[in-house]
Formats: structure tokens, C-alpha cells, sequence
């Protein structure tokens, strides 16, 4: 970026994550995704008039976890509030969310640099809230398509403090709290679903500046890199604009992923523009201490503490400790691996993040598809580390099992690969592959060390791979040197 030293950022994203409850937050109609349209539309969704909204109890609770996630406040009594905008996909004229009393409020977020150092991002509230439906435009003529499945879908809407500085930092943040909202079981993740979405609000100021520009609102950014790129055009965008001479104007817009540019969609509304009021329909909330320790215990081991257990309890190097934490699903594999296998922790995680992830994504499988189960992968590393087969053969037996041949001992009975650590063994066929060799023979002895090699490679040629390789380059050296 040419402006980089004149010019800062300033970034607040808004996060809206969809709740991973059967239900929607306010009626029995079913939330799952892809159903044709308007068959999850029951009349609580619909608007009707008459129907009431009953709270989701579910949805409650997960926003009551995502808060003790990020520490921050859990509010022991919230309010659902009316905002009102006119949509085709809002049937109500109103949405039902939260405004001045959040079900979360004040908390925090780590996330790492690119140079390894760590920076809080404050999370300035979470609330609840309805997702809207979905206007189609796609197959229509001269007239748009409304599904109303999406509506009432349970929301929370995260939303930062102003603190990030740059779209990469943007990108760690959003990274982390995604990863934090699947881990906790709250969130299925999937972002091309629309499960987890990211407004981005951005402006600039000349550094040294301590006051906040003009910001805009980029909607609906759907993937980890077209926020980095939106925020990345908006930055150079606001820059171009008051280095012209120009002013921002405080707008929402929206992210072109094809052109990679952000473009005006309409002036941004006031928050008196929405006309809030408590829903005269929904009580207060009241959340008691006995509810939050309740969702307490409910909580799992967060990314950072199982990371940080990895490399304490199994002392691995942050990197593998990193990967094998990154999805709870994988970092559960890998305890069962390390557990059933009896086998050194770096090893198996070795076995974990380059074999099976490699195979995995070869694949396009993830863990929790993976062909090869944790127990399976376990009993193959168990015979490496008893040595019936040597880690070189060991490659191909779990080739073997990704193909569905069955477990590691089937595999090596039926194949034959049993190690051959038998030294009688082993020198039988050292005696061989000298006999057949008498020139390199000579050669080795009359000093060209690097023959060895050689030797090594046909023994194990001989012994179809089978040999123990400890063993053969112990008794090699015996039996070359004469
Ligand atoms: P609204 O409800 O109108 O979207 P908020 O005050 O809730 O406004 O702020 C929304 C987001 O915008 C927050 O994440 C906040 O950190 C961020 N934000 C506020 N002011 C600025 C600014 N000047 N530049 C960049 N981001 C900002
Ligand atoms: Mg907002």
C-alpha cells in the first residue's frame, strides 16, 4: 500500500452468527438449510397477525456460552427490541432484536499477529436477534422471489470495539471467532450457507490523529478473503477520496467479489431512524447466576487452553500443538491416536498433520470423514513402534487402509510385510547382495565409503523392503568392512 506511513485505519467489524439450534428463536418451525422455499414458514415466522413469540431457550444459552467465551458480562436481564425497516423479506415491518440491553455485553478477544505477538480486540456487545428472510432474484422476471425459510433463524450479532488497525488483523479476528463458535458447538461455521457473515465498518485517519474518521459499512462479506479484500479497496478507496479532496460520506456498501471493489448501496440509517422499542410481545429476559454457572459447566476446552495443554502434556512444538487444535474434532483424533498407540506424542502428531491431513485433503475429506479412524491409525503406528514393520512400509499399509483394505495387522498378514528382524536373516542376505557385487565390494574396501549407500539400497531391494533397517546398517558395517 502506497499511503501506508501517512495513513491509518481504524476497523469495528459486526459478526452475524447463525445459532446451531434445531428451532427457530421464536417458533417451533424447523431452521435446517436448503429446504424449498417457504416450507419452514410457519405463522410466527409469517407475521401473522394474533401469533405470539416464545424465546428459544436453546438459543439463549448459546449466546450465554459465546459470552463467558470472549469474558465478557452476562447481562442477568436483556430486552428484546423492535427495529423497524421497511424489506420485501422482513414480513413484520419489524425485525426483533436487541438494542440497549444486550444478553452480552463488554468482553475481549486475543488474536495473534503475524509476528507472533498478540493483540486484545475489544468485543464491545453480543445480542440476539431474528435473521431475516431471502429475496431471489435468480429465475425471475420482472418480479423477485421471497424465501422466508432463513426467517427467525437465531443470530447473534458480535460487535467489535474500533481496535483493529488493518484487514489482516481483520482476517485474525474474524478467524478466531469463527473458530471459537464452532468449537463451542454454537455455530455450524459455514460461511458459504451464510452461517457466519462479517459487516466491516472502516475509516481512515492521518496517523497521529487521534480522531476516528468518517466510516463506511460493507455488508454481508461472506468469505475470510474477499473481508480482506473489501476492507483492503475501502482503505485506498477513502484515502484517494480525501487526498482529492474529498469527503466520505458515512454509507453502507457492498463488496463486489467479482471486481474486487466495493461500490454505495444506500446512506446509512440512524439508529433513531429504526424506531426501536421494547417488544411489548417478549418479556425481559432474566438470566440468574445458578443459569450461567449451569452454561458454565457445560463449556469445552477453548482452542487456546487445549493448544497450550498439547504443548505442555505432550510437549509438542507450537506449530503441530496449533494444527492439531484447530478444529475440536481433530485435536480429539489426534488425544485418541497418542492414547491408543502407546507411541511418541511428535511422532503420532507427525502421523496426524502430514500424513492424514495430506490424504484428507487429497480427498476433500475432513476429519470427521476420514476413512481412517483414529483407533485404525493408532493400531498401524503401534506396530512401528513394536517393530513388525518398518515406518518406510508402514506409508504403504496406511495406503492401504485409505483404501478400505481393513486395519494394519490385516493388512500387513495379508500382504506379507512383517519385518524380517531375524539377524541370521538379514545377514543371509547381506551375504547375497556381496556375492553379486564384487566390484562395489572392492570398491568400498579400497575406500569409496559412499558405496554404502548402495549397499543399504539393495539389501533392502533383496528383502523387498522387509529388512529392519537398524539392523541392516549395523550389520552392513560389519560385514563390508571384512
Ligand atoms: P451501528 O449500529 O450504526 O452499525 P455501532 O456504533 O454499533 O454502529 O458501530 C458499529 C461498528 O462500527 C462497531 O464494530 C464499531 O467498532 C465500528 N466503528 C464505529 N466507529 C467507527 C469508525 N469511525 N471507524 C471504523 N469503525 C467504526
Ligand atoms: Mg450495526
Amino acid at each position: 500500500m502506497t499511503h501506508n506511513t501517512e495513513w491509518e485505519a481504524v476497523i469495528g467489524l459486526e459478526v452475524h452468527c447463525q445459532l446451531r439450534t434445531n428451532t427457530k428463536i421464536f417458533s417451533g418451525a424447523s431452521t435446517t438449510y436448503g429446504a424449498a422455499p417457504n416450507t419452514q414458514a410457519d405463522a410466527v415466522t409469517l407475521g401473522l397477525p394474533g401469533v405470539l413469540p416464545v424465546l428459544n431457550g436453546t438459543a439463549l444459552q448459546m449466546a450465554i456460552k459465546f459470552g463467558l467465551s470472549v469474558d465478557a458480562e452476562v447481562a442477568e436481564r436483556c430486552v428484546f427490541a423492535r427495529k423497524h425497516y421497511f424489506y420485501p423479506d422482513l414480513p413484520k415491518g419489524y425485525q426483533i432484536s436487541q438494542y440497549e440491553l444486550p444478553i452480552v455485553g463488554n468482553g475481549h478477544l486475543d488474536i495473534e499477529l503475524g509476528d507472533g505477538s498478540v493483540k486484545r480486540i475489544g468485543i464491545t456487545r453480543a445480542h440476539m436477534e431474528e435473521d431475516a428472510g431471502k429475496s431471489m432474484h435468480e429465475g425471475f422476471v420482472g418480479t423477485s422471489g421471497i424465501d422466508l425459510n432463513r426467517a427467525g433463524t437465531p443470530l447473534i450479532e458480535i460487535v467489535s470495539e474500533p481496535d483493529i488497525r488493518t484487514a489482516a488483523e481483520a482476517v485474525a479476528y474474524l478467524k478466531k471467532l469463527h473458530q471459537l463458535v464452532v468449537y463451542l458447538g454454537i455455530c455450524d461455521g459455514n460461511m458459504q450457507e451464510g452461517s457466519f457473515r462479517c459487516d466491516a465498518n472502516v475509516s481512515v485517519r492521518r496517523r497521529g490523529t487521534e480522531k476516528f474518521g468518517t466510516r463506511t459499512e460493507t455488508k454481508n462479506v461472506n468469505s475470510f478473503r474477499y473481508v480482506e479484500k473489501a476492507i483492503e479497496y475501502e482503505i485506498e478507496r477513502q484515502i484517494e477520496v480525501i487526498e482529492a479532496g474529498g469527503t466520505i460520506v458515512q454509507e453502507t456498501r457492498l463488496f463486489d467479489p467479482g471486481t474486487g471493489e466495493t461500490r454505495s448501496m444506500r446512506t446509512k440509517e440512524d439508529a433513531n431512524d429504526y424506531r426501536y422499542f421494547p417488544d411489548p410481545d417478549l418479556l425481559p429476559v432474566v438470566v440468574t447466576q445458578d443459569d450461567i454457572a449451569r452454561v458454565r459447566a457445560t463449556m469445552p476446552e477453548l482452542p487456546e487452553a487445549k493448544r497450550n495443554r498439547f504443548m505442555e502434556q505432550f510437549g509438542l512444538p507450537k506449530y503441530d500443538a496449533t494444527v492439531l487444535t484447530g478444529e475440536q474434532a481433530l485435536a480429539d483424533y489426534y488425544e485418541v491416536v497418542v492414547k491408543a498407540s502407546g507411541a511418541d506424542p511428535k511422532t503420532c502428531s507427525n502421523w496426524v498433520t502430514t500424513d492424514l491431513l495430506g490424504a484428507l485433503n487429497k480427498l476433500g475429506k475432513d476429519i470427521e470423514s476420514s476413512p481412517v479412524s483414529a483407533e485404525q491409525l493408532a493400531g498401524l503406528i503401534a506396530r512401528i513402534v513394536d517393530s513388525t514393520i518398518s515406518g518406510k512400509i508402514a506409508k504403504d499399509v496406511f495406503e492401504a487402509m485409505l483404501a478400505g483394505e481393513g486395519d494394519a495387522d490385516a493388512i500387513i498378514q495379508a500382504k506379507g510385510l512383517v519385518q524380517i528382524t531375524d539377524e541370521s536373516a538379514i545377514v543371509k542376505v547381506i551375504d547375497e547382495v556381496m556375492a553379486a557385487n564384487p566390484k562395489q565390494l572392492a570398491d568400498y574396501r579400497g575406500g569409496k565409503d559412499k558405496l554404502f549407500g548402495f549397499f543399504v539400497g539393495q539389501v533392502m531391494r533383496v528383502s523387498g523392503g522387509k529388512a529392519n533397517p537398524d539392523a541392516v546398517n549395523r550389520l552392513l558395517k560389519d560385514k563390508l568392512a571384512g
